[in-house]
């Protein structure tokens, strides 16, 4: 019988689908303890991780049984996938099982940043009673820039046309849209500065989109968009972030991805409730629906991998 190592939080159903065909190793801290990580995993055939258990070089130099790692989420940035490669170990995401749950932040946060809700709620309980000195807007008719036009951000595309928004996508390895996608229009990243009412960031953190959005791309923003970060925190330069709304070239943002998470000081401590924002600590595609979903596919995986 397979051995699978578990170092993170699964739905209980699923871990009790992984005792009737493995023998099962759950310790949903062990991210935490990396001595204790590196001397047990070269005894497991199998590992099933989130995202902070960093399954680096060199924990994977120990891992010398190991076949399998089950990712239970999207972004792989925390595995070593190249250096997978070499010891023929596969990697396997639960692509699109949280997609839906992403998706509906995205259009959330959009809705209550273009109606100023976190400013009239913080002048709420203050007492001001903000009634007529805020502007609120209806986000039908508006446009969404989407940036990263992959599972996730096809999927914020989805939800954006039901609720009235015009979409732009931007993604230099699609050459071509679907079929069933006449209605959204495949942009230059520069027309979605432009346009923009709405910018969304669905991208896999590389060199590449590492800073993309940054200092420059601000300054190139007409109509003073929203700004949401749900992939991956380094996408965005956040000093630049805060500094374009001080300078009124963003009129809000969410963001649920930080360059360090936990937030650091310096960043949050920038972050007034007199701002048109939200920050959550990287929810977006964890709710309970998702994990359940998340966790059957990584299971069923699993199972099938090792038959
Ligand atoms: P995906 O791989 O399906 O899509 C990513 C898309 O980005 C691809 O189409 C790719 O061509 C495109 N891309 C790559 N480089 C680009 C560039 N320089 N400019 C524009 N587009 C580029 O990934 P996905 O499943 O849609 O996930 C998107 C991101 O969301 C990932 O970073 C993932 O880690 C993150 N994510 C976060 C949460 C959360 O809870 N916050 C949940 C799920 C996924």
């Amino acid at each position: 019988m397979a051995k699978i190592l578990i170092t993170e939080f699964i739905n209980q159903d699923s871990l009790n689908d992984l005792n009737r065909s493995f023998e099962i190793k759950f310790d949903e801290k062990l991210w935490e303890k990396k001595d204790e990580l590196k001397e047990i995993i070269k005894d497991y055939d199998g590992l099933i991780v989130r995202n902070k258990t960093q399954v680096n070089k060199d924990i994977l130099s120990n891992a010398n049984n190991l076949k399998f790692i089950g990712r239970l989420g999207v972004g792989l940035d925390n595995i070593d996938t190249e250096f997978c490669k070499t010891k023929n170990i596969h990697v396997q995401p639960a692509t699109g099982m949280n997609a839906d749950s992403v998706a509906e932040y995205v259009i959330s946060s959009s809705m209550s940043l273009i109606k100023k809700i976190p400013m009239f709620h913080h002048g709420t309980i203050k007492g001001d009673w903000p009634r007529t000195t805020i502007k609120s807007a209806e986000i039908n008719g508006k446009c969404i820039g989407i940036v990263g036009f992959g599972t996730i951000g096809r999927k914020v595309a989805d939800y954006s046309l039901k609720n009235g928004l015009n979409v732009l996508a931007y993604d230099p390895y699609i050459k071509k849209l679907e079929d069933n996608e006449k209605n959204y229009k495949l942009s230059t990243l520069e027309d979605v500065f432009k346009n923009a009412d709405i910018i969304s960031l669905h991208l896999p953190l590389t060199e590449e989109t590492k800073n993309l959005i940054n200092k420059t791309s601000f300054s190139k923003m007409q109509k003073q968009p929203i700004i949401i970060n749900t992939s991956r925190g380094s996408v965005v330069n956040e000093n630049d972030l805060v500094n374009a709304y001080d300078q009124n070239l963003i009129s809000g943002f969410a963001l649920d991805v930080f360059e360090n998470e936990p937030i650091k000081k310096d960043l949050y401590e920038r972050i007034t409730s007199e701002i048109n924002c939200i920050l959550t600590p990287h929810i977006s595609g964890v709710t309970t629906e998702s994990n359940i979903r998340v966790s059957n596919f990584i299971v069923k995986k699993a199972i099938d991998f090792f038959k």
